[in-house]
C-alpha cells in the first residue's frame, strides 16, 4: 500500500480542497528527499494533543486526514512554512516511523455530495454576512471581512475563520470528520452563533460597567482575539499582509490623530482590496506613502538659548545687525512664552542679501528642521493647497510636501519669493490659500485638497522672503513684520567675502590657506570692477571662479613641478651612491640638506597669492561697467536715483525743447507713475515760469530717460525731472556729481520717497558727491550705513525752491498769484506777439 511523509498538525481546522501556510519546525533532509520522491505529495493529520513527531502512535492521531500537494517550503525564523494545497480526504490505516521520516499509509474517503453547487453558494453567502456582521464588533475587523469575502468554498471559509473561534481540537476535527457538506456549513454556522454569543454578551457586560477598567479588559480581549486572527492572515497570504502590516505599524507610528486615521484607514482598505492591477492602486499606494512619512507629532525642541542663538547668528552672516536684533527679540518672546508667538517674519532686500540663509541660521539657532518652499511664478491655488484626489496624477501642494522634506511637525520653513505669487486666474487666488497657511487663527486645521485631512501648522515657524512688498497682497502683507535688509556697502562686502565667501569657496574647491591667498586690494577690486548688485551672489559667484581658476593652475603647476622632481632624484642618488670616503660623504649630505631646502622655498612657491593687479588674469577683463556719473552734465541733464529689485541705480533724466506747439513729449519706458511725475514737473515749471517772457506755447519739451530697455516706474523722479527742466530753460547746468530724489506735488513741495539706503549706496558707488534728498525722509538716514553716510553730502529738502537754490544756485521767480487773470492776459497779448 503507498505511503507518504506525514505532516501532523495540532489545533488547526483541515479540509480537504483548501491552500494552508503550516508552520513546520523541523523538516530534515530525508523529510525534504521524501517529499521530491513522492512527487510533492504528504499527508497532513490531526494530531489529539500536541506531541513529538517521531514520538506518535496511531492513539494520537485522529482517524483521518487529507492528501495535499507540496506548492512550495520556504524557511522561516522559527523553522519551514510549507504552502500546500490539501486534496481529499483519507482515512489513515498505519503509521510508522522509519528513520527520521514519519509516514502512513492510507484509503480515500469520500464526501457524500449532498448539496447542490448553488445551495453551497447560498450557504456561503450567509455564513460570509454573518462573519462579515461580527467583525464589525471589532477595531481592523473590515480587514479581516476582506479576506472572508475572497473566500471561494465552505472548507476555505471553515479552515479560514474557524481557526480562532473558541473551538477544542475535536470539534475542530468533526469538520472533517462530517462527510456532508451542508453538515460541515451548519456546524461552521453553529460555531459562529457560539462566538456571537459570547460577543454580545461581552459587549452587553461592557456596556454596563462600562469603566475604564472594563474597558480595559475588554480591549485587551479584543486585541488578543486580532492579534491571532491577524496571525492566521498572515499565514494565508504573507505578502499582502507584510505590506498591510508595515501600513498598519508606520500609522500606529506616526501618532495621527484620530480623524486623521479613519480617512487613512479608508483608503488602506480600499488598497488592500484593489487587484494588482488596477490603475487606482499607485495612487492609494503614493497617499499612503505620502501621510505615513509626514510627521505627526512635533519634535522636541532645546530650550532657546539666545547667548547660542546670537552666536550662531553671528557665525554665519557679518553684519546686518538689526535683522539679528529684531530675530533675537522674537526668540527671547518664545522662550519667555515657551510657545510659537509673535507675527511671521517677512524679510525684505535685493536678491543675494542673506535672506534665505538667515532663516537657515535662525533653524540652527533653535534648533529645528529647516526646509524651503519657493513660491516664485505660483500662479495656481492647487500649487499651494494640493489637487484633490480626483485628479490623474494629482499631488500634495507645495506648503504639504515641504513640510514632508523637512521631516518634522514643527519645523522653520522660509517662504522664498512671496512677492512673485501671480494673481489668482480661474484657477482660484494663491494668495489667499497662503493667507490660510500664515494666519494663527486656521493653520491649525489647514485642509491639503490631496490629504482631504487636517493638519495642523500652529507649529511651523514660517520666514517669508521677497525683493519688494509692493506686489503682496495687502491682507498677506498684514499678517507679517517686515525686516528690510537695504544691501551691502562695498565695505561690508569686502567683509563679508573676506570673511565668509572666500573660505566657503576654498573649502568647496579643496583649496586651503598654504594654496591660496588673496589680498585685500584684490578684494576690493572684485567688489568695485566685477560685481554690480546690492547683495553678493555675484561675488559669490566670482570668488567661486576664482577659487576654481586657482585650483586647476595648482594642479598644472604640480603635475610639471613631479615631473621635474623625478629626473631631479635620480641624479641625487647617483650622487649619493657614488660617494665612497667620508669626506665625499659629508659633501653628498650637505648637499642633500641643500636639495631639502630648496624643496621646502618650493613649497612655498607654490601657494597661489591673487593681488589687485591680478584679477584680470583670473576673472577676466570683462568687468562690470557701473553707471558713474559724468565728468560734466549740460543744461537740462541731472543725475537722479533710482530703486531696482536688484538695489539702488543711477539714471539720468534727459530734457531738451523744439519748436513746437507746448506739447511734452515722454521716452524711455516709462510706468504711469513716472509719466505723472513729469507733468507735474512740466505744469510746475510753467507755474513758475508764467511771468517770464519763456514761451511755452511754442516749444515742445521732450523727457527722455536713457536705458529704455528697463521698465521704470516709481514716484521719486519728480524733483529730478523739475529740476533738468529749469536747468534746460535757464540754461544753467547742474554738477553732475550732484544726484537728487524726491517726488512732487503741485505746490511745490518735495515728498518722501522709499528706498533711501539703497539709493543712497548706488549714489555713493557712482562717485556722487552730494545727494537732495526729501526732509521727510531725513529720519531714514540712520539705516544708512555711516560709511556712506560719511561719503556724501547729503542735503534734505522741504520744497522745489530750496532743491534749485542747491543745484543750480539760482531763486525760481515767483509763481503769478492770479494764474487765471494772467492767462487771460496772455491771450490779449498773443496777438501782439505774433505780429
Ligand atoms: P537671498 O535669499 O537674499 O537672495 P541668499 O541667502 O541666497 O540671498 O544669499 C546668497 C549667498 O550670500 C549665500 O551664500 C549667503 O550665505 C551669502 N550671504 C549673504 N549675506 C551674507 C552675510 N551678511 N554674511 C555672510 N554671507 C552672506
Amino acid at each position: 500500500m503507498k505511503s507518504y511523509l506525514v505532516i501532523p498538525s495540532y489545533d488547526t481546522v483541515i479540509l480537504p480542497d483548501v491552500d494552508y501556510q503550516l508552520g513546520v519546525e523541523e523538516l530534515n533532509e530525508d523529510e525534504k528527499s521524501r517529499i521530491k520522491i513522492d512527487d510533492n505529495k504528504v499527508l497532513i493529520v490531526p494530531m489529539k494533543e500536541a506531541k513529538g513527531k517521531m514520538d506518535l502512535t496511531m492513539s494520537d492521531v485522529y482517524g483521518l486526514g487529507v492528501l495535499a500537494d507540496v506548492l512550495d517550503i520556504n524557511s522561516t525564523k522559527v523553522g519551514y512554512r510549507v504552502h500546500a494545497r490539501t486534496r481529499e480526504k483519507v482515512e489513515i490505516t498505519s503509521l510508522t516511523g522509519n528513520g527520521d521520516i514519519l509516514e502512513a499509509t492510507f484509503e480515500p474517503k469520500d464526501e457524500v455530495l449532498d448539496i447542490t453547487l448553488k445551495g453551497e453558494k447560498d450557504l456561503l453567502d450567509t455564513l460570509k454576512k454573518d462573519i462579515t456582521e461580527l467583525t464589525t464588533h471589532f477595531q481592523g475587523g473590515q480587514m479581516a471581512a476582506g479576506y472572508v469575502e475572497r473566500c471561494k468554498s465552505i472548507n476555505e471559509l471553515g479552515a479560514m475563520f474557524c481557526q480562532f473561534l473558541d473551538m477544542s481540537p475535536d470539534e475542530k476535527y468533526a469538520l472533517l470528520e462530517t462527510d456532508s457538506m451542508k453538515q460541515r456549513g451548519l456546524l461552521i454556522e453553529e460555531a459562529l452563533k457560539r462566538f456571537k454569543g459570547t460577543v454580545d454578551m461581552q459587549e452587553a457586560l461592557n456596556d454596563r460597567y462600562n469603566a475604564t477598567e472594563g474597558n480595559f479588559y475588554k480591549k485587551a480581549a479584543i486585541e488578543k482575539q486580532i492579534g491571532l486572527l491577524q496571525k492566521e492572515l498572515d499565514d494565508m497570504d504573507p505578502d499582502a499582509a507584510e505590506e498591510e502590516n508595515d501600513y498598519r505599524r508606520k500609522i500606529e507610528e506616526s501618532g495621527m490623530p484620530a480623524e486623521a486615521r479613519k480617512e487613512v484607514d479608508r483608503v488602506l482598505k480600499r488598497y488592500m482590496e484593489m487587484q494588482p492591477n488596477d490603475p487606482d492602486r499607485a495612487s492609494s499606494e503614493n497617499y499612503l506613502d505620502f501621510v505615513t512619512s509626514l510627521k505627526w507629532k512635533p519634535d522636541e525642541l532645546p530650550k532657546v538659548d539666545l547667548k547660542e542663538a546670537r552666536r550662531i547668528l553671528d557665525k554665519d552672516h557679518y553684519g546686518l545687525d538689526k535683522v539679528k536684533e529684531r530675530i533675537l527679540q522674537q526668540l527671547a518672546v518664545m522662550a519667555l512664552k515657551n510657545k510659537q508667538e509673535g507675527s511671521i517674519l517677512l524679510l525684505v532686500g535685493a536678491p543675494g542679501t542673506g535672506k534665505t540663509s538667515m532663516g537657515k541660521s535662525i533653524a540652527e539657532a533653535l534648533g529645528r528642521k529647516y526646509v524651503r518652499i519657493s513660491l516664485g511664478g505660483v500662479r495656481d491655488e492647487a500649487e499651494i493647497r494640493g489637487h484633490r484626489r480626483t485628479y490623474v496624477g494629482a499631488m500634495p501642494g507645495r506648503i504639504m510636501e515641504g513640510i514632508k522634506r523637512s521631516g518634522a511637525m514643527n519645523p522653520v520653513v522660509v517662504l522664498d519669493e512671496v512677492d512673485k505669487l501671480t494673481e489668482g486666474g480661474f484657477s482660484g487666488d494663491p494668495s489667499s490659500a497662503l493667507l490660510e497657511v500664515l494666519d494663527p487663527e486656521q493653520n491649525n486645521t489647514f485642509v491639503d485638497h490631496y490629504m482631504n485631512i487636517p493638519y495642523d501648522l500652529s507649529n511651523v515657524f514660517f520666514i517669508c522672503t521677497a525683493n519688494s512688498w509692493d506686489t503682496i497682497p495687502q491682507p498677506l502683507l498684514d499678517r507679517m513684520e517686515v525686516i528690510q535688509l537695504s544691501g551691502y556697502t562695498p565695505y561690508e562686502k569686502e567683509q563679508i567675502a573676506k570673511k565668509h565667501l572666500l573660505p566657503r569657496a576654498m573649502e568647496d574647491t579643496g583649496l586651503t590657506r598654504k594654496d591660496l591667498s588673496v589680498t585685500d586690494g584684490a578684494i576690493r577690486r572684485i567688489v568695485s570692477e566685477y560685481t554690480s548688485e546690492a547683495g553678493v551672489r555675484g561675488l559669490k559667484k566670482q570668488l567661486d571662479k576664482l577659487c576654481r581658476v586657482v585650483a586647476a593652475k595648482l594642479v598644472e603647476k604640480r603635475m610639471e613641478e613631479e615631473s621635474g622632481a623625478s629626473s631631479e632624484t635620480e641624479e641625487k642618488c647617483e650622487t649619493a651612491a657614488g660617494a665612497e670616503n667620508t669626506s665625499e660623504k659629508t659633501a653628498a649630505s650637505e648637499k642633500a640638506d641643500a636639495e631639502t631646502e630648496k624643496t621646502e622655498k618650493k613649497e612655498k612657491s607654490k601657494k597661489i597669492t591673487v593681488k589687485e593687479k591680478d584679477v584680470p588674469e583670473y576673472l577676466g577683463n570683462k568687468g562690470i561697467l557701473h553707471d558713474r556719473v559724468q565728468k560734466h552734465n549740460p543744461a537740462g541733464i541731472v543725475t537722479g536715483l533710482a530703486w531696482t529689485q536688484a538695489g539702488g541705480e543711477i539714471l539720468f533724466i534727459e530734457t531738451t525743447a523744439m519748436r513746437g506747439s507746448g506739447q511734452i513729449k515722454l521716452t524711455g519706458q516709462l510706468g504711469d507713475v513716472m509719466k505723472e511725475s513729469a507733468s507735474i514737473a512740466a505744469s510746475l515749471l510753467k507755474s513758475y515760469y508764467i511771468n517770464s517772457d519763456l514761451n511755452f506755447r511754442e516749444r515742445d519739451i521732450h523727457i527722455h530717460v536713457p536705458e529704455g530697455a528697463v521698465p521704470k516706474d516709481g514716484p521719486s523722479a519728480g524733483i529730478t525731472m523739475f529740476t533738468a527742466l529749469t536747468s534746460l530753460v535757464n540754461n544753467k547746468p547742474v554738477p553732475s556729481d550732484l544726484a537728487m530724489t524726491g517726488e512732487i506735488s503741485l505746490r511745490g513741495q518735495v515728498l518722501p520717497i522709499g528706498g533711501l539706503p539703497e539709493k543712497l549706496m548706488a549714489a555713493q558707488r557712482a562717485g556722487v558727491k552730494k545727494v537732495l534728498i526729501p526732509k521727510d525722509n531725513e529720519r531714514d538716514l540712520e539705516d544708512v550705513p555711516k560709511e556712506v553716510r560719511d561719503h556724501l553730502t547729503i542735503v534734505p529738502v522741504e520744497n522745489v525752491r530750496q532743491a534749485i537754490r542747491e543745484a543750480i544756485g539760482i531763486e525760481l521767480p515767483k509763481p503769478a498769484h492770479n494764474l487765471f487773470e494772467k492767462m487771460k492776459g496772455d491771450e490779449e497779448n498773443e496777438p501782439a506777439e505774433k505780429k
